[in-house]
């Protein structure tokens, strides 16, 4: 199996096989012409795999220079302490409302812990504290030269309230994590990742309008790799986020309880997954996407907002 890709000049993605398998999470590595500089390196879980894939094509961890954190959930960001531990000259890039949460990370591991309770470790690996040093807090609208490469700065919130994206300025390409949703190469089902605690649509709209006035080439997705078509598929997104949130919305005046709420979403959203996904990938969407949680985000989201 190859684990290493090309996207365009100078950018590879590196499947990182969360918990040995593929098309989960991608993380995106540059070169930059003076070291390299990798786009959400994934969890601490998969990093022994990055760090594999890496060294397969006759690089370490000691030629990285830069981290690009989308945001700091455990799935893009989980790695971060541990790669700044081991290579403590890592400079790591990320939004000013994430990076205290990278340099103490107790209320990033509680609100992980709240979704996924026992299961954390295994799931995401050991979460280290990056020391404040190496943090380089970002509002979004800079332009970042590393090496050779330019970077534009987008905030783009809505997944999440620290959610930054970064475009390549001489690819085109656009590494937005989870604001432009969830959907392997290739396949054509994409939905909205919306867990709790953060989700806001009205950002979410705005940072896709943001993402759309880069007139990107195309977008890179952590789950899982580039998607070429970049209009259509921001215009699915939106339609999709609408789409969920009314279903949600609707299921909170229906009879029951949040428990049966949420797993009747999860049924119909899976037959939807099934249409579109051969039975082992829409499986291990089902299980890796915590369609549950999302669920919970939109709920949440409308509660705060509605009437009681
Ligand atoms: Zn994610």
């Amino acid at each position: 199996m190859k684990n290493v890709g090309r996207v365009a000049d100078g950018i590879d993605l590196v499947d990182v096989r969360h918990l040995g398998n593929p098309h989960v999470i991608a993380a995106a590595v540059l070169d930059t012409g003076a070291g390299l500089a990798i786009v959400d390196p994934g969890p601490e879980s998969s990093l022994a795999n990055l760090l594999a894939a890496l060294e397969a094509s006759g690089r370490s961890l000691s030629d990285v220079r830069h981290l690009l954190l989308t945001h700091i959930h455990l799935d893009h960001a989980g790695a971060t302490g541990a790669m700044v531990r081991r290579h403590p000259d890592l400079v790591v890039q990320v939004h000013e409302r994430g990076a205290p949460h990278l340099a103490d990370p107790t209320k990033l591991l509680a609100s992980a812990e709240r979704l996924y309770g026992a299961d954390l470790q295994r799931l995401w690996g050991e979460c280290v504290p990056v020391p404040a040093a190496n943090l380089r807090p970002l509002r979004g609208g800079e332009r970042l030269a590393l090496g050779q490469v330019g970077l534009q700065v987008a905030y783009t919130p809505g997944h999440a309230s620290h959610h930054v994206s970064y475009l390549h300025a001489s690819t085109g390409t656009a590494f937005v994590g989870d604001t432009a949703g969830i959907r392997i190469t290739g396949r054509d089902y994409l939905f909205p990742p919306t867990p709790p605690p953060d989700i806001d649509l009205e950002l979410w709209r705005a940072s896709l309008d943001r993402l759309a006035e880069w007139k990107a080439d195309r977008l890179f997705l952590t789950h899982f790799g580039p998607a070429a078509t970049v209009e259509p598929h921001l215009a699915e997104m939106r339609e999709r986020l609408v789409e969920w949130s009314d279903r949600v919305r609707a299921s909170l005046s229906e009879p029951g309880d949040d428990a049966s709420r949420a797993a009747e979403f999860v049924r119909r959203v899976g037959e939807e997954v099934r249409r579109h996904l051969p039975a082992d990938e829409a499986l291990r969407f089902e299980q890796g996407a915590g369609l549950k949680f999302c669920w919970y985000g939109l709920a949440r989201y409308w509660r705060k907002r509605l009437p009681p």
